[in-house]
Formats: C-alpha cells, sequence, structure tokens
C-alpha cells in the first residue's frame, strides 16, 4: 500500500465505508491523510465538575435526566442534568433533540462544551458527547473530530486513520530540505501524524504552521512563475499617440484626475511593451475607471485592434455602451453591444461586424465569450468588476485573440495588497485614489423604522430641488414567511401613497431585459424620479443626478455590498445621502455602525476582511478554487515569509520537478490564479 492506493486497500474498509468516503471525494490513501481535522476534543484535562470553571471544560459524567421541549418554531432545547462523584452540573442543547436518545443515562460520556453563565444560571452549552468506552484507553491525548461524512461514524474514522499512521510516519518530504531548515519547520510526516494524532496543543500548532507555510509557499510560487512565463510571451505593440490622447482629454466634459491620468499612462506604456500586459486597476466606486478604459480603448482602436470590455450585469453593459459611444465615436470609432437580449438578425449582423472588425469596441456580458462570437484582431480586453468572473470566464474571452492580448482587469472591492498578491500573482496594479475633485463625501445615517415619516419628508424635498433617489430592497416576489420588503409591494406603496406626486419606476433582474434598459435609461434622463429597485443597481450604475440611496433592510447586506450601493449616489456635485433603513428597532449591527462611519473602501474592505474572512469577499469561485485547508489568506505575515521563500526558490533557478507533489500543486494554483 502506497499513498496513490484506493482506500479499499485498508483494513476495515469495506464496500459500504469506501462508497460513502467516495461520495464524499474521498478515493486514495492520500485523500484521506490529507482530510484533517476541523477541530479538537481536549482530553489532557478532564475535570471534577465540583471544580469546574467558566469557559472551555471538560467532564466525564453520566446523564441523570435529560428532556428536549420546542421553544418556539426553529428551536428545540433539550437540557440534561450531567453528574460525576463531586457534584452535579447542567447541560443544555440547541435543536439537538437526538441527544435524549444517544445519552444512556447507565453508560459515562466526555462532555466538552463552553461553561458559561446564561438564563441566569451556569451551563454546559452545546457540549460534544463522546462515549468513554469508545476512546482510546490512553486518554490523555487531542481527540481528532473530523467534517462528517456522511453515513461514517467519527469513530470510524478515527480507527481508519489509525491503520494507515504507519504509512504516515514514512511520508517523504515534499518540500526542499533547504527551505524546511531555514524556516525551522517540522517534516511533511510530523506535521500529518501531528494534525491526526497530537499529543497536546504545541503538536497541532507546529502541524498548521508547516501545513499553511507549504500552501502558501505552492500559491506564491506558481505566481513567480506565472510573472515570469508571461514574460515570455509575445503581445500586440500597440503604439502611444500623442495627439490622439491629447484630443480626447480635451474633448471630456471634466478634468481627469492625476490619478487617472496616471493610470491612463502606465497603461499606454504596457501596450508598448513587447509583452501582454497583466494590470489591475482597483478604484474606489466612483473613482472613474470607465473613462480610462474607454482613453486605452480608443488608442488600442486606433493601432488597428479591436477591445473586448466584459461586464457583469446587462445593465452595466448597457450603461458603457452608451458612455464609450460618446466618447470614441467622434473619433470614427464603432461600439458594438452584445449582451443576451441581442437575437436574430441583428445578433448575425453585429457577430459579422465583430468578425470583420468594422466594429473596434465590443462590449458586453458573458455573451461575449460564447464560441460563435469571433474577433477580428482582438489586440485589449478590458473586464469590468473582475471579481465577479471565474477564472475560466476570464480565460475564455482571452483566448479569442491570436496572441495573448493586453488585459485590463478592473474592480472597486479594493484587495489588500497581501490578498493581491496571492490571489492574483505577481500582477501590476493600477490604484484610483483620489474621487474627481468637487465631490462632497456622502452622509449616511443609519434608520430605524419608526421614524419613516421624517425620512420621506426629506426625500421629498430632494426630489424638489431636483434630485432623484433609490430605493433599494431585497426580493421580488412576496414572501409571507418573512417580513422583508418586497421590490413589487414596496413600488406599490411608494406610488400609491407615500410619494405618489412623483414618477416611480420598478427594476428587477427578473424583467425582459428591454424594460430593464428603457426603465434605466429614462432614469438617467431624468423622467423617473424615484427608482425602486433590487440590488441589480449594486455594480457599477452611473446616474450623476441621482443623490439619495435608501436601503431597506440593510442588516442582510454584506458590508462590501453597502458601500457598493452607496456608491450609486455621490456622483455627481450634489451633497448625497444613504440611509441604512433596519427591519427593526433593534441594536445596529457592527457592519452598519461601519459603514455609518465610513466612506473610504479601502478601510471597509479590510474591516470585512477581519469580520468575514476572505473567501466571502473576493468571491467563492475565485476563494474556492484557491482550496486552501489550513492556511488563510488573513494572515499576512505568514504570506510575507512565504513569499520571500518562494521568491528565493524561483531565483536560485531550482527545478521544480525534482519536486513531484509541490510541482503538481503548483501547476494547479499556477491555473487558477493567473489573471490572463
Ligand atoms: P467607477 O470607478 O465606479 O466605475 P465611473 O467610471 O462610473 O466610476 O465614474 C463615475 C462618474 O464620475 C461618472 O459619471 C463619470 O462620468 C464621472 N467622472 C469620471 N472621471 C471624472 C473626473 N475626473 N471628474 C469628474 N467626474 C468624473
Ligand atoms: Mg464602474
Amino acid at each position: 500500500m502506497n499513498i496513490h492506493s484506493s482506500l479499499s486497500q485498508i483494513k476495515g474498509v469495506g464496500d459500504k465505508t469506501y462508497d460513502l468516503f467516495l461520495a464524499a471525494g474521498i478515493r486514495t490513501v492520500r485523500d484521506l491523510i490529507y482530510f484533517l481535522p476541523r477541530a479538537y476534543e481536549d482530553y489532557t484535562s478532564i475535570g471534577q465538575i465540583s471544580e469546574i470553571r467558566p469557559g472551555k471544560s471538560t467532564i466525564k459524567a453520566r446523564c441523570e435526566s435529560i428532556s428536549t421541549r420546542q421553544v418556539r418554531r426553529g428551536l428545540r432545547v433539550t437540557t440534561a442534568t450531567l453528574a460525576d462523584d463531586s457534584g452535579k452540573v447542567k447541560a443544555v442543547w440547541f435543536n439537538q433533540p437526538y441527544r435524549a436518545t444517544q445519552l444512556k443515562s447507565n453508560e459515562e460520556f466526555f462532555f466538552s462544551g463552553n461553561f458559561e453563565f446564561s438564563y441566569n444560571q451556569y451551563q454546559l452549552t452545546n457540549p460534544s458527547a463522546e462515549k468513554a468506552s469508545d476512546l482510546p484507553q490512553q486518554t490523555d491525548r487531542m481527540l481528532p473530530i473530523y467534517r462528517s461524512v456522511k453515513g461514517l461514524k467519527v469513530q470510524l474514522v478515527r480507527k481508519i486513520m489509525s491503520e494507515i499512521k504507519p504509512l504516515m510516519t514514512m511520508l517523504p518530504e515534499t518540500l526542499p530540505d533547504s527551505i524546511v531548515k531555514t524556516e525551522k519547520l517540522v517534516s511533511r510526516s510530523e506535521a500529518l501524524l501531528g494534525m491526526h494524532f497530537p499529543n497536546d496543543e504545541a503538536d497541532v500548532s507546529r502541524a498548521k504552521e508547516r501545513l499553511a507555510f507549504e500552501e502558501l509557499l505552492e500559491l506564491l510560487i506558481a505566481s513567480q512563475l506565472n510573472r515570469l512565463e508571461n514574460a515570455q510571451l509575445e503581445g500586440w505593440h500597440i503604439p502611444f499617440d500623442k495627439d490622439l490622447i491629447q484630443s480626447f482629454v480635451k474633448r471630456l466634459p471634466f478634468e481627469l484626475t492625476n490619478a487617472q491620468r496616471l493610470a491612463a499612462w502606465e497603461i499606454l506604456q504596457d501596450f508598448e511593451n513587447k509583452i501582454p500586459m497583466n494590470r489591475l486597476l482597483q478604484g474606489d466606486v466612483g473613482s472613474g475607471k470607465t473613462v480610462v478604459g474607454g482613453l486605452t480603448a480608443l488608442q488600442a482602436a486606433h493601432a488597428g485592434y479591436q477591445t473586448a470590455l466584459m461586464a457583469p450585469t446587462e445593465i452595466l453593459a448597457i450603461q458603457h455602451a452608451e458612455t464609450l459611444r460618446k466618447l470614441v465615436e467622434p473619433f470614427g470609432i464603432e461600439v458594438g453591444l452584445l449582451t443576451g437580449s441581442v437575437k436574430g438578425t441583428a445578433r448575425k449582423t453585429l457577430y459579422t461586424a465583430i468578425a470583420s472588425g468594422a466594429v473596434q469596441i465590443v462590449i458586453g456580458t458573458h455573451a461575449l465569450i460564447q464560441q460563435t462570437v469571433s474577433f477580428h484582431k482582438l489586440g485589449f480586453v478590458i473586464i469590468d468588476e473582475q471579481h465577479r468572473f471565474g477564472v475560466q470566464q476570464r480565460h475564455e474571452l482571452l483566448k479569442k485573440s491570436a496572441r495573448m492580448p493586453h488585459l485590463l482587469a478592473m474592480t472597486a472591492t479594493p484587495i489588500p495588497r497581501s490578498l493581491a498578491l496571492t490571489l492574483y500573482g505577481e500582477l501590476d496594479v493600477s490604484i484610483l485614489k483620489d474621487l474627481p475633485k468637487n465631490r462632497l463625501p456622502i452622509v449616511t445615517k443609519i434608520w430605524s423604522p419608526n421614524s419613516r415619516t421624517q425620512l420621506y419628508a426629506h426625500i421629498s424635498a430632494e426630489i424638489e430641488k431636483g434630485r432623484q433617489a433609490y430605493v433599494i430592497c431585497n426580493l421580488i416576489d412576496d414572501d409571507p414567511s418573512n417580513e422583508l420588503k418586497s421590490v413589487e409591494a414596496e413600488f406599490k406603496r411608494l406610488r400609491q401613497s407615500v410619494f405618489k406626486q412623483y414618477r416611480i419606476g420598478l427594476l428587477h433582474g427578473k424583467l425582459p431585459s428591454q424594460e430593464k434598459e428603457s426603465v434605466m435609461a429614462s432614469f438617467a434622463r431624468h423622467e423617473i424620479d424615484i427608482l425602486v429597485s433590487t440590488t441589480v443597481v449594486e455594480v457599477g450604475v452611473d446616474v450623476p443626478n441621482a443623490s439619495i440611496i435608501l436601503i431597506e433592510d440593510a442588516e442582510r447586506f454584506g458590508l462590501s455590498q453597502l458601500h457598493q450601493l452607496r456608491g450609486r449616489v455621490g456622483r455627481g456635485v450634489e451633497q448625497s445621502y444613504c440611509y441604512l433603513m433596519m427591519s427593526t428597532s433593534a441594536k445596529p449591527s457592527q457592519r452598519l455602525r461601519e459603514i455609518e462611519k465610513s466612506n473610504d473602501g479601502f478601510h471597509l474592505a479590510e474591516v470585512d476582511l477581519e469580520l468575514r474572512g476572505p473567501g466571502e469577499i473576493y468571491g467563492r469561485a475565485q476563494h474556492g478554487e484557491l482550496n486552501l485547508q489550513i492556511a488563510t489568506l488573513a494572515d499576512t505575515r505568514m504570506i510575507a515569509r512565504a513569499q520571500k521563500a518562494a521568491k528565493r526558490f524561483v531565483h536560485e533557478g531550482n527545478d521544480l520537478l525534482q519536486y513531484k507533489e509541490l510541482a503538481d500543486n503548483v501547476r494547479h494554483y499556477q491555473r487558477v490564479t493567473t489573471l490572463n
């Protein structure tokens, strides 16, 4: 048996067990070895009930009495009295009614949970319960808890792990010896033994350190290699035309900010470079990324190259097409719009125009990556709101060029530097730090539902002054089981009573796209005063005259989503307001308080990273593909350490192929982290 053997080779794994593991994605011995515990029961210190102290506690006790009651819908509470020779203690479980059948009164169990003061008494809350007779004889150790595998008891998982323990002691090292030594890491074999069979906390933390380091090292070697490999590619040469750019800038209705100038200049420089550009353009909502895209696309078109601009929603694609048309048509450049709702002959004609090069700038949604779309000479790809797309989608679009095209990925979700490094490799970054001048900071207020009337009066006053407003609701259909305001019901209510003197529009994702388009267009032309909408306006939508956004049930939204929504206002010279309406008059969450305090997207991103972790923020898809088991992308110190080691490894010219497992994992990461 070796690590590539099938699980069925392990003693004690019959057909049934094998199938259950297989269903959980565990097929080989290696898969099992890397099926790491998610936590541990600490049996190194078992206390007496009489000596129990608040905090995490483990006791060995019998269950004297147990009962379950339904407290309200969706909440069943099981209460038990546990006893040992020294005394008694109360235990409480929420929604675990099976405890009543599990805890036979004549048997001893280990209970491990949090001993805390709650509802006026001390209790063990949601303790785990392990039958004492099931535990290994020597109980002076930490017991691993595995993610549950449907149909398999954790005791069986542990037993099978002990079967392969001898094999774990012989696992070969995956990392270069020099790295293990300089970084003072435990060996791979020690690390895995430490994860599955630790004696104490220290074993676990040494094991985790080693495994986390290894994961990040793989990721960061991958990013180094991506950069080196990109440097080997030959891209399109797009020469800078000073007169063209100057006359473009002169025609703009505003002056570019310094940050916009710098970003545009960096891109134009990259265009002249031999190797394809691989650049991330980060700028907070409203910082003016689109015009930077427009300017550079014009330069590409002027040099005979097509640009494809992909946006995550149809509304946004439509808006970009309108904006860019105004910017580039005076220069004789054609802009095409390709979305799912361009159909029939119109679609065919557009395909032909794209293929012949008659259309130089093509803006669209995912429709752009379909097989049927082929370009004449695609030189430049812009991905707007890039975190909305997966690796594969970016790839599909880039593949439509004969050579690797220049790539500009734009995002308003600021990514702390450490994360950008790990997620996107060693790419180049341009940042739009300052907002266009004459912008007043948006005033943000948390609002309680009892004071709606005052708020509506304020909104009316703004509308009388000639401004427009958004009202954002969470859901489309009326769902009686919750109290969320449905967008349609709210639309009716506002139109029939509260704001009946104003023009009210309705927008949500389920409308036919022509209607979406016409509603957005009317709002932009100020034929609508108040737009009641779902979060379809969340990204990108730009109507500078709108100065109020009221977000209903605000506590349901994430921090970055709220920031994005708020970014729909504050895009013109007027004072703008964002109201966060809570569903109840309860105390506002920390999220809401943070967003009320700050307009700074970078700051909020960091807060969000702390509150929720990277997976939630940077797109499940992208983070999921990374598949980090142990390392966390929030651990900037570990990232910096692995970054150094990765650089050294690559620059010393080490042969990756000498380290087979390392090489395999690096290849995987190279594929998922590259931008282009
Ligand atoms: P985002 O970075 O969120 O994509 P947009 O590109 O949509 O921002 O720009 C937001 C608004 O600011 C648009 O109405 C745009 O015309 C305007 N704008 C962009 N650059 C400037 C500038 N330098 N001065 C004034 N307004 C600008
Ligand atoms: Mg935008």
